[in-house]
């Protein structure tokens, strides 16, 4: 049902006889100029130009099974909407001369999801920069995260969406690349 003209200016005329004019309750111009200084501010002051400090551990143990870091969680934001997106990564990796800190692999999530993204991005990132810094081809990306703009255009409170990025071993080894999924699915609390 559609209001006619007619009845949204009686309905207005009857907001502003109890105080609430709706026209000057927002003043989008001077909001929107606002808004923009406050995300530049926040992201220049994001740290998004300092790389994580790593420092590699050598593999002593010469493990040679997966290491997985389950449920990281971040915000960030999406570049079309700048409005925030929620999520969790797990990152798992199969180390070959050296491994690092766990928590530097969550450094590394919460580096990359400091500046406006696309998820997709996100996950990449992710990916490269593990198998860069430890130079190694094995490595697994999961990122479940929920997007406000999707929100509130859908007002759908329950979707969420789910990207992967895998390489070496992970692609090419079944049962690796298995255990890698279920224990994303069976532990990631995102949605
Ligand atoms: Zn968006």
């Amino acid at each position: 049902m559609s209001f006619s003209n007619e009845k949204s200016s009686m309905i207005q005329k009857k907001l502003q006889m109890n105080g609430v004019n709706v026209q000057s309750e927002i003043n989008i111009d001077q909001s929107l100029k606002h808004l923009s200084q406050e995300y530049a501010k926040m992201f220049s002051k994001s740290g998004y130009n300092h790389f994580p400090k790593i420092d590699l551990m050598k593999n002593d143990t010469r493990s040679d099974q997966m290491i997985m870091i389950n449920n990281i969680q971040f915000i960030s934001f999406c570049e079309h909407h700048l409005l925030v997106i929620d999520g969790f990564s797990t990152v798992a990796y199969v180390p070959k001369k050296y491994i690092v800190g766990f928590s530097k692999i969550s450094q590394i999530v919460h580096f990359f999801s400091k500046r406006p993204q696309l998820q997709e991005r996100l996950t990449r990132q992710i990916l490269i920069s593990l198998k860069t810094i430890l130079d190694i081809e094995d490595v697994a990306v999961f990122v479940r995260a929920v997007h406000y703009c999707m929100k509130l255009k859908t007002q759908d409170g329950s979707s969420d969406v789910i990207t992967t990025e895998l390489s070496g071993s992970f692609l090419s080894n079944h049962s690796l690349k298995n255990n890698f999924f279920r224990s994303c699915y069976s532990f990631n609390k995102g949605g």
